[in-house]
């Protein structure tokens, strides 16, 4: 049956509808009042407005479930939505991929955490966040003003043994519980102060601290006193910090939408008493559907998304869409709380949702020109490096060892510049030498081209490497019957100065690209587009191949390690231990009492100094932060 001999026995009534592939696969899901007159709208082109050529073009057939009333369709359409990831929706990302901070009020001594999901334990619950730096930093300022404890319910009973809190009560930004420095009610109060700031009730919190203060003033707890006068101040100084958008103190959600072909952004401002307490931005790419579609399918899910993720009493929205009243029903039920949901024209609702769509502009432009900038980059690398592809999809691999112990490898995926940490892959080296970077390299490449099957060649593979490394890889592309552009990156060295200084240019250290059958190395310019992103793939190799080698250093018994170390067998361990007394003793002997060592040589002497120094300072660097990109 085609779609339109279909159309005909589909129900006047209201429900959901399933677009599916010829392969059965569920291309788009949607809500209407009538399936019959909905779903001809897409099939005959109706008013013209819904219908989605590209859609329809690869429908072959239309499944419905029929539903008691609009309300049960909505629900229906988000569970089908979630379950079915259908291309052609708009789908709000998995709860567990936001941020919140939650708050568990029937702890003792309640703690602020952060949460990667929304459970229905009867805690509280605060955002969702999608930038962990912003939330990090919400929650070093929440510290500052209500000091609730943040350690590990472990962490307590530790230093609760102990007798004496840690540093956090030192520097002001826990009561200390832990030792009983605090009493139950001013604890909660401190409490209840956290929840009401995160929910923006700043009136509420600043009368509530007035009249403790006040009441501590009567009492003559003028300590006390002067200690909620610091509070307040603080507190009313962040608050002036947020901007006053509204004269009318209301708390209302404002959702615009910014758009450009299939680019779209939805931003979100929360206002609570007037003022914006958070603003978030949503992406997505390749939108097929028109706004009104996109906005009432994003605020279903948007508040469907978790407990503590509730409306407030007004939602503003910049387009009309459909349903909205079966929304705020379905809302009013399942929150207990009434919603007007509105498109406004004027006023102070009206600027509010002027800023919500400048900021979506802003978000979506910013989005554009950031893309545009990788297209260049990839543009630059393709016409400079003469690849036969633009190289949409890199992978970079990279060894790393620790004084010719440890090898370890990484690979790390890009895709239109940005990480794929789904296909990131750490190897520890199994049979190559461990000092030997070729040979690493050669064993973690011949593990990765018997995987083809499962994992296609990127359309660029590089190393962090010159001739050597690049020689390497044709080799074992060549053994292995496959074809792929390679390039190596390195940083550039004098070869032909003694000194072998690296060689700098404009204070930046010069790289070389490596090519195949290229004798002389490509060099672009340091600050060009291109080689930026190599440079970016790189230290990201880099970086992950360090962090999995300092874990594994951490798990390793230290013993063992000395095993490892080039030349040292079972008879120089021993000797060494007995010695030196211990592993310690080995770690912290100069290179004489090495020497001195029955059976150790000068060499053996040299190589396990080095090693415990590099060892040393290895574990002395900082953390390298991740790649957030
Ligand atoms: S002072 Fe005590 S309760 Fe507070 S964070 Fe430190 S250990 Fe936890």
């Amino acid at each position: 049956m085609t779609l339109e001999e279909q159309l005909e026995h589909l129900p006047a009534e209201p429900g959901v509808y399933l677009f599916k592939s010829a392969r059965g696969a569920v291309l788009y899901v949607g809500k209407a009042q009538n399936l019959k007159s909905r779903v001809r709208q897409y099939v005959n082109g109706g008013d013209g407005r819904i219908r989605i050529p590209a859609l329809i073009e690869r429908a072959v057939s239309v499944d419905v479930l029929v539903t008691g009333n609009v309300k049960e369709a909505l629900l229906l359409e988000n569970e089908l939505i979630k379950q079915h990831r259908p291309p052609f929706n708009v789908r709000l990302r998995d709860d567990k991929q936001y941020l919140a901070l939650r708050i568990d009020t029937k702890e003792a001594w309640p703690r602020i955490t952060m949460v990667r999901r929304f459970r229905k334990d009867g805690a509280n619950y605060f955002g969702p966040y999608t930038s962990s730096i912003s939330l990090k930093k919400s929650l070093s300022k929440l510290r500052g003003l209500f000091p609730l404890r943040s350690c590990t319910d472990g962490t307590f009973k530790d230093y609760a043994r102990r007798g004496r809190p840690c540093i956090e009560y030192e520097m002001k930004r826990c009561l200390g519980p832990c030792c009983e420095l605090t009493d139950q009610s001013a604890y909660a109060e401190q409490v209840t102060g956290t929840m009401l700031f995160l929910r923006g009730k700043s009136r509420e919190l600043v009368d509530s601290i007035e009249r403790e203060m006040a009441a501590a003033a009567a009492d003559e707890r003028f300590e006390d006193a002067a200690r909620l006068r610091d509070r307040l101040q603080a507190i009313e100084r962040t608050i002036e910090s947020q901007q006053i958008v509204t004269e009318q103190g209301l708390d209302r959600d404002v959702f615009a939408i910014a758009r450009e072909g299939g680019e779209v952004d939805v931003q979100v401002l929360h206002v609570r008493e007037g003022r914006v307490i958070g603003a978030r931005d949503f992406p997505f790419s390749n939108v097929r559907i028109d706004d009104g579609e996109v906005m009432g399918s994003f605020l279903g899910q948007f508040y469907g998304s978790g407990e503590g993720h509730s409306p407030p009493r007004e939602v503003l929205t910049s387009v009309d869409f459909e349903d909205d009243g079966a929304l705020a029903m379905l809302w009013l039920e399942r929150f207990g709380q009434a919603v007007s949901i509105r498109r406004p024209q004027r006023g102070g609702s009206r600027r509010l949702l002027e800023i919500a769509e400048r900021n979506a502009s802003l978000s979506l432009s910013t989005r554009l020109a950031a893309r545009e900038s990788v297209e260049t980059a990839l543009r630059e690398l393709e016409e400079r490096c003469r690849l036969s592809v633009r190289p949409h999809r890199i992978e970079c691999y990279d060894v790393s060892n620790l004084q010719g112990t440890l090898a370890v490898a990484s690979r790390v995926s890009f895709e239109a510049g940005q990480p794929v940490k789904k296909d990131y892959r750490r190897y520890r080296i199994r049979d190559a030498e461990p000092g030997d970077d070729y040979a690493c390299m050669r064993e973690v490449l011949d593990r990765r081209f018997r995987r083809v099957d499962k994992e296609p060649l990127p359309d660029l593979l590089m190393v962090d490497g010159g001739r050597g490394h690049l020689g390497v890889v044709m080799a074992a592309l060549d053994d292995a019957g496959l074809e792929v552009e390679v390039l190596g990156i390195s940083k550039q060295r004098d070869e032909d100065s003694p000194s072998r200084r690296v060689k700098r240019s404009g204070g930046l250290k010069a790289e070389r690209i490596y090519r195949p059958g290229r004798v002389n190395p490509i060099q672009l310019a340091p600050s060009s587009r291109g080689m930026l992103l190599l440079q970016r793939i790189r230290d990201e190799s880099h970086r992950f191949a360090i962090e999995f080698q300092r874990e594994l250093r951490s798990k390793v018994n230290m013993t063992s390690i000395l095993e490892e170390l080039p030349g040292i067998g079972p008879h120089k361990r021993s000797a060494l231990l007995k010695a030196l007394g211990s592993l310690r003793g080995v770690r912290n002997a100069s290179l004489d009492e090495l020497r001195a060592v029955p059976g150790v040589s000068n060499r053996d002497a040299e190589s396990i100094r080095r090693f415990f120094d590099a060892l040393a300072a290895s574990q002395a660097a900082p953390e390298l932060p991740p790649d957030d990109a």
